[in-house]
């Protein structure tokens, strides 16, 4: 298991990820379960991805409280991550974001879905949860519990929501998957608004994502982690590696 230092280390790393590949602007955020008090999220303070260091990473409870501010501002819609850390016990990482790219297909109900082999991480048909059919007009951040754990529920045990007029989560396994997941999402809802002036959409079949999922082994993670980390000018941390996707 990875220790304290490398676990927070590796967030920061990938909040510069994720500024970089344009997937978060002065906005967004990315939490990872804490490694040794599953009950608990580590999360920056309130501050843009990009300029996130080590002493911005503030501990929560499930609920959203901090264990530690110290007199710094968490982000107002930190909820989002601890309902799905307390619906998912499974999931290590929560990626929340609001890429441009996504947001037309939250807006008008047109089917999201894989349309390219590296973009099968992000489900068969990703889901839209709209806060207004329950909590009605509001400024559509996710700032209390009750909102962030119907926004779970709705995702249920998928990899990934749509928010409508928001942004989007992204949940998984690892930080790493989580990052991959969330900069194919923003690249797939592009390619798939460029198809669709051409023609009809082949997307992938449940079939072949499935196979596409069953043959990524960490290694492709790997791959996509060095390159990224070279990018954002971060060191590059090995981890061990798994099949040979
Ligand atoms: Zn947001």
């Amino acid at each position: 298991m990875m220790n304290l230092t490398q676990a927070l280390d590796e967030l920061v790393t990938a909040n510069r990820i994720l500024a970089c590949e344009g997937v978060v602007d002065s906005f967004g955020h990315v939490s990872i379960r804490h490694p040794y008090r599953p009950d608990r999220y580590v999360l920056s303070r309130a501050r843009a991805p990009e300029c996130i260091e080590v002493e911005d990473l503030m501990e929560f409870t499930c609920d959203g409280t901090p264990t530690d501010p110290v007199g710094r501002k968490p982000y107002a819609e930190r909820f989002i991550h601890g309902a799905v850390y307390e619906a998912r016990p499974e999931v290590r990482a929560v990626v929340h974001h609001h890429s441009p790219g996504v947001i037309p297909f939250s807006v008008t109900g047109a089917r999201l879905s894989p349309v390219m082999h590296m973009c099968a991480g992000i489900g068969t048909r990703v889901p839209t949860w709209d806060s207004r059919a329950t909590f009605g007009d509001t400024n559509l951040l996710v700032t209390n519990m009750e909102m962030a754990r119907e926004l779970a529920e709705a995702l249920g045990p998928r990899p990934v929501i749509l928010m409508r007029g928001h942004g989007c989560v992204v949940a998984g396994m690892s930080l790493r998957e989580v990052v991959f997941n969330s900069i194919y999402l923003q690249l797939n809802a592009n390619l798939q608004l460029k198809a669709s002036g051409l023609g009809e959409i082949t997307f992938l079949s449940e079939g072949e994502v499935a196979a596409v999922l069953r043959t990524r082994g960490s290694f492709t993670f790997e791959r996509a982690w060095e390159f990224w980390c070279r990018r954002a000018a971060r060191p590059y941390d090995v981890r061990p590696m798994e099949g040979t996707a």
